[in-house]
């Protein structure tokens, strides 16, 4: 097929409307909706055909409506409060200046709080205007994005801009997934580009093998108060091969992903260096990688280190993991990107790309277990001094997954945290239900302060509103599948059918995601009869709709949207289940809106987290989910329900057996009867008791400034910290903590712990709570007292020698020598628990710029 490369042409606007091109231009209207209808207004028609999309309203809108709208008082009066009301979001202090604030009044340093902090990912889903994403990753991205905005944070987001974006998808007759990748031009976003003080604009270059440049220009949107670094490798200067880069998200071989890989992260850098020259903007302290895909970020910055500052890699390593944050999102571990190292050794070798940083160095980052492959996720932990999952489940997988490397350490102490991920209320919550929960009353989202309480509202009302919205999913549902058989190659005769499917009185099911295996959208049809019976059931029917892309290159994903699309596609059941193909946030919304229930089934425990549930818990959908990732943690009984999992059945076609049984069970034996039950009225009082909860209880929890709030304090504000102890003095504690590790290393295997014996003063017998003491032999090597934490570490013992429940308590050097220069350590402790009980004493490294001390992954136990 022809790619058709488009260009757009502005439509000039009159003066008294120029600040339309703010309010357009400005993402804030994805989520404000007097912006939104502000532009809905100039031409209904024209906006209902775009999506709402203000950039294309302006270029198609006839100028003859401009010209009667630049002289309609109404109209201009309101664009201008809409203007002021921008502008007010854009300036006035918010929760994070109000905390600077706070900590100057107290008398603390305001600079505790990171003058700024780059946030890189490989996609970014902000609007479906500019379609950069291709799922929850980065829809997760511009949801942290706007989330900082409300906030006040001040973040610089950075990632690519994919020509062709991701796919869309539609299907063929048969059922099979079909892709196009339309060309986006970005001069029809609302993007600008990056210039320079001439009006140029700003080249990016990264060295390429074979004496090559790839130059890429910087598209910028603004989210907000945030601004978004869009690189973009399609310029004329570029060698043909090179302006492809950036030609589409997640497509292409290794080759392509690791070109894309470095413009992000070695690129992306630049992009900020000059953005923050150009627009004063303050220079990132804290650096966060969502995922580890921008890992090269890391060793850019390590460059400059040592070129601009003298550093040596050590030294400048020890600087730059004190301000990094990394994110990993994937318990599949095939899931983590990986590359041969002969592909490395390829881009990197010639010493073009990072000047001054030794390949050896590199190489070492990434080592994993194969020899022959280099893992971003391992150099993004061996980059960031903190790193955390996206769940409480997902961190203590992340723990298991990556324990290796700390080694000696218990899961426990592996570290990597957890901050749960949140949703933008303003984006996801309908309008209606947004004002019930008090939105309106707080400009521009909740500002940080949470989402207020639900307001009064009676029982018959919250569920005439959610009928509503089902109502107008239903309309969606029904225009779509409509297109989809156009598509497919029905005619316009042969449809009437598609304007009765679905019934507003039935209670309404979603299932939407990505399709990879562990997601199991095809779960529902393991028993076909059993889904048909609840599907047409006489008096308690169910609906079900659903949506996903498969990854082009998986054609196990497509082979199940098949599978789904032929069951949906039978005449007898196609009134009461749809899949509806192009699944993206213009879709999505409608979806979180209008599902009574939110079904998702993953593979416990592959579901990182899982955002689609929290958006419709937002708007009052009840989730019906495995408890994995957010609903392991979130689920309390009442706000849904959890559909059991058989975790420990080897055998994964059984277990399908048995949890597709279980989530018949659960449907049709408590769920449908629940929201069949209704009262004189016709509503159903316990089923809108559960929503109630749902909204009072899940909303402020699920909210994306919770977690931005969350990232702020547990990373960013230690990592900037880190970094002013990192750069004082002339780099002096950067200097310090790579001489400490240097000295660590150089000595660290002659390290020895011996003769420990534990002292049960009174008694033969101990009792639970009686103090202990406990003293042991430690030979430092060529270490001082100061450079390590001796501990003892006592806890249950089993049938092996595994401690359980343990406590740790440090112990001092005496000044008395034991033998052979070795220093006698000394402390006591109450015992903590009775039974069987068992302890060491270990050695651990100890320095003030050590997040944690298995930071260095070093620990000597007693011999
Ligand atoms: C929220 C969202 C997702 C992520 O949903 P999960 O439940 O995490 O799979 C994917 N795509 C779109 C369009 C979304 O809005």
């Amino acid at each position: 097929m022809k790619a058709v490369r488009r260009f757009t042409v502005r439509a000039g606007l009159p003066a008294p409307l120029a600040e339309l091109r703010t309010l357009a231009t400005n993402l804030r209207w994805s989520w404000h909706p007097p912006t939104q209808d502000l532009f809905a207004g100039i031409d209904p028609e024209l906006a209902e055909r775009v999506n709402g999309d203000p950039a294309r309203i302006l270029a198609e809108v006839p100028a003859a409506r401009l010209e009667e709208l630049a002289g309609d008082e109404s109209f201009l009066a309101r664009t201008r409060a809409i203007s002021d009301d921008l502008r007010r979001y854009l300036s006035a202090p918010r929760w994070y200046q109000r905390r600077q604030d706070e900590l100057a009044r107290r008398g603390d340093d305001p600079d505790q709080l990171p003058a700024a902090i780059a946030y890189f990912s490989m996609e970014f889903g902000v609007t479906e205007a500019l379609p950069n994403y291709s799922g929850g990753l980065g829809v997760l991205a511009g949801d942290h994005l706007k989330s900082a905005s409300d906030l006040g944070v001040p973040m610089i987001g950075v990632g690519l801009f994919y020509r062709a974006g991701y796919f869309r998808q539609a299907v063929s007759p048969d059922g099979w997934q079909v892709e196009h990748y339309p060309v986006l031009d970005p001069s029809g976003l609302p993007l600008d580009l990056l210039v320079d003080q001439a009006g140029r604009p700003v080249l990016i270059e990264v060295a390429m093998p074979g004496n090559r440049l790839l130059r890429a220009q910087v598209w910028t949107a603004q989210i907000g108060r945030v601004p978004l670094l869009l690189l973009d490798s399609d310029v004329p200067d570029n060698d043909d091969d090179l302006r492809g880069v950036t030609d589409r998200l997640y497509g292409g071989d290794a080759g392509h992903r690791i070109r894309q890989e470095i413009l992000a992260g070695v690129g992306g850098v630049r992009a900020v260096r000059h953005y923050c020259a150009h627009a004063g903007h303050p220079e990132p302290e804290v650096f966060h990688m969502n995922e580890g895909h921008a890992g090269f970020l890391g060793l850019e910055r390590i460059r400059e280190l040592i070129e601009t500052r003298q550093l040596d890699f050590d030294q400048a390593l020890c600087c730059v993991r004190a301000g990094t944050v990394f994110t990993t999102h994937t318990p599949v571990p095939a899931g983590i990107d990986r590359f041969p190292v002969d592909l490395l050794q390829h881009y990197f070798h010639d010493g073009r790309l990072l000047p001054g940083v030794d390949l050896r160095r590199v190489l070492a980052l990434g080592a994993e277990a194969n020899p022959g492959l280099f893992n971003m996720a391992h150099m993004g932990l061996r980059l960031a001094q903190r790193a955390n999952g996206v769940s409480a489940l997902h961190g203590q997988v992340s723990r298991d997954m990556f324990a290796g490397l700390w080694p000696g350490f218990d899961t426990t102490e592996v570290p990597i945290a957890a901050v749960t991920n949140g949703v933008h209320g303003p984006t996801w919550t309908a309008q209606e239900i947004g004002k019930l929960l008090g939105e309106s009353e707080v400009p521009g989202g909740d500002n940080g302060v949470g989402l207020t309480e639900l307001r009064p509202i009676t029982d018959a009302l919250l569920w005439e509103l959610r009928c509503g919205l089902r109502e107008r999913l239903i309309g969606e549902v029904r225009r779509r599948l409509r297109a989809s058989w156009l598509q497919r190659g029905a005619s316009e005769l042969e449809l009437r059918w598609t304007d009765s499917v679905f019934d507003p009185d039935v209670l309404t099911i979603g299932f939407a995601r990505r399709v990879p295996t562990y997601k199991r959208m095809t779960l529902m049809l393991r028993d076909p009869e059993r889904l048909r019976a609840l599907l047409l059931d006489a008096q308690r029917p169910i609906q079900l709709v659903v949506a996903g892309k498969s990854h082009p290159a998986d054609e196990n994903g497509k082979a199940l949207i098949q599978h789904m699309v032929r069951f949906a596609d039978d005449p007898e059941v196609r009134h009461r289940i749809v899949f509806l193909p192009d699944y993206d946030m213009s879709m999505a919304r409608f979806l979180y809106w209008g599902s009574d229930v939110w079904l998702n089934n993953p593979m416990r425990p592959l579901e990182a987290c899982g955002t689609s549930g929290m958006k419709s818990a937002l708007n009052g959908g009840l989730n019906v989910s495995i408890r994995d990732g957010w609903w392991d943690e979130y689920f309390d009984g009442e706000n849904g329900w959890a559909i059991p999992t058989a975790d420990g059945v080897a055998d994964p076609a059984r277990r399908d057996d048995l949890e597709a049984a279980a989530l018949y069970d659960l449907i049709g034996n408590q769920v449908a009867p629940l929201f069949y039950e209704r009262r004189a009225d016709g509503v159903p009082a316990r089923w809108m008791a559960m929503v109630r909860h749902t909204l009072a209880s899940l909303g402020p929890k699920v909210q994306a400034s919770r977690m931005v709030r969350e990232y702020v304090d547990s990373c960013y504000v230690p990592a900037a910290a880190g970094v002013a102890a990192a750069s004082a003095d002339g780099f002096g504690g950067a200097r310090d903590l790579a001489e400490y590790r240097a000295r660590v290393a150089a000595n660290w295997s002659r390290v020895r712990v011996s003769d420990c014996e534990l002292d049960v003063a009174e008694s033969t017998a101990p009792v639970m709570g009686d103090v202990v003491r406990v003293s042991a032999n430690v030979e430092l090597a060529g270490l001082q007292p100061s450079d390590v934490d001796v501990q003892v570490v006592l806890g249950r013992v089993g049938d092996t020698d595994e401690l359980a429940d343990v406590v740790a308590v440090s112990l001092a050097p005496s000044t008395n020598a034991g033998e052979q220069g070795a220093l006698v350590y000394r402390g006591s402790l109450a015992l903590p628990h009775a039974g069987s009980l068992g302890y060491t004493v270990r050695v651990l490294p100890r320095h003030a710029q050590l997040a944690t001390a298995a930071e260095l992954g070093r620990v000597v136990f007693a011999e």
